[in-house]
C-alpha cells in the first residue's frame, strides 16, 4: 500500500485567519490529516487553496491516486477549470474524499448534482458515529461506535443521492441523526464524504478519525482498468446473421 499517492487539499484559510483555530491546527488542517495518513504509511503530499492553480495542476492529479477535500469559508474562489479537472479525475479513476464542510464544495455538488445542505449548530455537543455497515472495508478496525467528545452538529435531512452504501451514522447529544458516512461510485471513479471534523475542534489528531481516513483512501484507490471507450460498435463479438428490417 505505499505504493498509494494521496494528496490532501485544504482551503487553509481558517488556520491563517484566526489564531483560536492555528491553536488547534498549527500545521494546518491539511497536516494534521497528512500526519495521520502518513502514521500509516502512506506516501502523502498537500496542496491548498491559495497556492498556484490551489496546488492542484494537472501533473499533480495525474500522480495522485486518492484526493481528500477540506473547505468552508472559500468554496466560491475554487476555479471552475480546476473543479473541471478533478472532476474528469475522479470519472477517470482518481478517488476523492470529500471531508465535513466539503459537503458544499463545488466539486461534491457537482457529483452529487443535489443541493448538499443540511442542518447544522455549534455549541460543543458530543456525537456518537455509528458503525451501520460493518462488512464495508471503512469500518475495518473499529467497534461499533465512537465517541467524538465536541463537535458541530450535522443534522438530516442531507440534500443527498441515496449512499451506495451507508456506513456510518451520527448521534448528537441534542437528539438529531445524519448520514456522516456514504460511499458513491462515480465512472471509475469512488467517493466517500465523511462528515466530523470541524475546524475549532482537534477531532482530525482522534485515532478513530484517521483509522476511517486511511480506510477510505484505501477503499478509493483506482482499480486500474482500461479507460472507458463507448461508441457505436458497429461489428458484433460473434457472428450474427443480418436480417432486413
Ligand atoms: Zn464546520
Amino acid at each position: 500500500m505505499a505504493s498509494l499517492r494521496v494528496t490532501v487539499w485544504n482551503e487553509y484559510r481558517h488556520e491563517k485567519e484566526s489564531p483560536r483555530i492555528a491553536q488547534v491546527y498549527p500545521q494546518g488542517i491539511h497536516g494534521a490529516i497528512a500526519e495521520g495518513l502518513r502514521e500509516h504509511g502512506l506516501s502523502v503530499r498537500t496542496a491548498t487553496l491559495d497556492e498556484p492553480e490551489h496546488g492542484l495542476t494537472q501533473q499533480v492529479l495525474d500522480e495522485t491516486d486518492v484526493l481528500t477535500w477540506w473547505g468552508h469559508m472559500a468554496h466560491g474562489d475554487v476555479s471552475d477549470e480546476i473543479v473541471d479537472r478533478v472532476h474528469k479525475r475522479v470519472l477517470e479513476g482518481m478517488g476523492l474524499i470529500v471531508l465535513h464542510s466539503g459537503h458544499f464544495a463545488k466539486i461534491f455538488k457537482r457529483l452529487m448534482g443535489t443541493t448538499c445542505n443540511l442542518k447544522w449548530r455549534e455549541i460543543g455537543e458530543h456525537e456518537r458515529v455509528w458503525v451501520v455497515n460493518p462488512a464495508h472495508p471503512i469500518a475495518e478496525g473499529l467497534s461499533d461506535h465512537f465517541v467524538i467528545p465536541e463537535t458541530e452538529m450535522y443534522g438530516e435531512p442531507f440534500g443527498i443521492p441515496e449512499p451506495d452504501s451507508l456506513v456510518f451514522v451520527s448521534w448528537y447529544q441534542g437528539g438529531e441523526v445524519f448520514r456522516g458516512g456514504c460511499t458513491y461510485y462515480r465512472g471509475q471513479g469512488k467517493v466517500f464524504y465523511f462528515s466530523p471534523g470541524h475546524e475549532s475542534y482537534p477531532i482530525y489528531y482522534q485515532p478513530e478519525i484517521r483509522q476511517v481516513i486511511y480506510n477510505a483512501v484505501r477503499w478509493a484507490a483506482p482499480t486500474h482498468g482500461p479507460a472507458i471507450e463507448v461508441d457505436n460498435r458497429k461489428e458484433p463479438l460473434e457472428p450474427v446473421a443480418v436480417r432486413e428490417l
